[in-house]
């Protein structure tokens, strides 16, 4: 069968394999044809705005030619030299990102945000090992939290139906509840969530953790916004243990909440943080695992065998750091940073009388990263119905929203609605979104 634009849908549903996309039937058989700005078109000529910026990542939006172009000269100038030497774009967005990141780091490039989290546990381990620290080789992190695809990144993920068809996956990952201020208030006062780490490193044997890995903000896992100090008492109990602490910044980096990197609204410095998809805001793909210069150095000087052994063929390629640099010049010169804050900001003011809703538990977010948590009953808390959150989406989907929601189907929690749209929406965009989820849900 030829491929024709009228049998695109049963050729798709016929070779290709979405493993999500069964997740949500009401979001399923979008096929984009183009994009401009915040909206794709499918094949139909059916318009819509992406409230996910594709998977979290499009920052800039659709459309940008520029980026296309420097993906283009860079091609036609040098398509490829591995990192294991160097070359002149890798270089340039090494030194850029320390400028992001505001401190010493340096830079080791991969493609995805699995691999960097991959590159940052063997980073971390064999870090401890050239201290002559030979039992630390543990790591913790969070229930709800997503850490990727590969088999030690999905061992620090948390979400229980990413991990019981897989087993055995990467060893020595253990995990800890996160903060979840809604349904555990007491947390924000308490901080017991963060206390627990501590329990558990010291009943672990501090000296077998090596470090603890999260995500400023859990993100995909629901939106799970940190109590005030809690990221601050993290990176205490981490430094107390002699853990190493890695931020996750796959998804809160480049301006998704607010500011250039996730943990910057906390006052914590990260040992090692790892970022991929706004990194190119998707127009190619490329991740980086950013490790603090001291870490660095206790591999510098070694021999062979004390080498980082570790090697990735595409990773830091050099088109995608071309595209890396002109998006983190796009985003600077258009002030997307702040103004995904000063969006965030009114997006919460402008959904507060949602908060009415005898299904809306809960409003959250920072900058353009918002989650509302849907439920049966306020005083109950108990998640909403799937069919019924799939029944928002849909009717968001046919008025021309694309929405997403949280996918932690085997431990009954998936009742988030989650809204990411690009940092260069219009104000006719910011609009758009406020009505559509508002009537959307209005008519639960
Ligand atoms: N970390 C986080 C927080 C993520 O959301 C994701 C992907 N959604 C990853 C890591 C893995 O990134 P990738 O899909 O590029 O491997």
């Amino acid at each position: 069968m030829q491929t024709t634009e009228q049998n695109l849908q049963q050729t798709d549903e016929k070779y290709l394999w979405h493993a999500m996309r069964g997740a949500n039937p009401n979001q399923a058989n979008l096929i984009a044809k183009e994009a401009e700005g915040a909206w794709v078109t499918d094949i139909d000529g059916k318009r819509y705005l992406d409230g996910m910026s594709g998977l979290w990542c499009v920052n800039v939006g659709y459309g940008r030619k520029e980026l296309a172009q420097a993906a283009y000269e860079q091609l036609v100038e040098m398509p490829y030299f591995p990192l294991s030497q160097s070359h002149v774009p890798a270089i340039k967005l090494a030194e850029k990102l320390n400028e992001w990141l505001g401190d010493d780091y340096v830079i080791f490039f991969s493609n995805s945000g699995s691999e960097a989290n991959e590159t940052a546990f063997k980073i971390a381990r064999q870090y401890h090992q050239q201290k002559g620290d030979h039992n630390r080789i543990k790591f913790i992190s969070r229930y709800r939290a997503y850490h990727g695809n590969s088999m030690g990144a999905l061992a620090a993920t948390g979400q229980a139906q990413r991990k019981y068809k897989y087993e055995p996956l990467g060893q020595g990952f253990l995990h800890v509840a996160p903060p979840d201020t809604y349904r555990n208030p007491d947390d924000v006062h308490t901080l017991q969530s963060a206390e627990e780490i501590d329990r558990v490193m010291t009943w672990e044997l501090s000296q077998t953790i090596a470090g603890v890995i999260m995500e400023p903000i859990i993100t995909g896992g629901g939106i799970l916004m940190p109590p005030d100090g809690y990221m601050a008492k993290v990176k205490e109990i981490c430094e107390k243990h002699g853990a190493l602490l890695i931020c996750d910044e796959v998804i809160c980096g480049f301006g998704r909440t607010g500011k250039p990197f996730g943990f910057m609204n906390y006052g914590v410095k990260p040992d090692i943080i790892t970022m991929a998809k706004g990194l190119t805001s998707a127009y190619l793909p490329l991740s980086a695992t950013a490790v603090k210069r001291e870490i660095y150095e206790a591999y510098v000087g070694n021999d062979e065998y004390d080498r980082l052994r570790h090697v990735n063929t595409f990773g830091g390629s050099p088109a995608s750091c071309a595209v890396a640099l002109k998006n983190l010049e796009i985003l600077e010169n258009e002030n997307l940073v702040e103004r995904s804050k000063e969006l965030g900001e009114r997006l919460l003011l402008e959904l507060e009388e949602i908060k009415q809703h005898p299904n809306v538990g809960d409003v959250r977010g920072k900058g353009l990263l918002l989650g509302i948590e849907l439920v049966e009953d306020k005083q109950t808390k108990e998640p909403i119905k799937i069919e019924k959150i799939n029944k928002v989406m849909a009717i968001c989907k046919e008025k021309g929203l694309i929405v997403g929601k949280n996918g932690d189907t085997v431990a009954g929690y998936n009742n988030i609605l989650q809204l990411s749209p690009p940092l260069s929406i219009t104000e006719d965009d910011f609009t758009f979104i406020v009505n559509t989820l508002k009537e959307s849900i209005n008519q639960l």
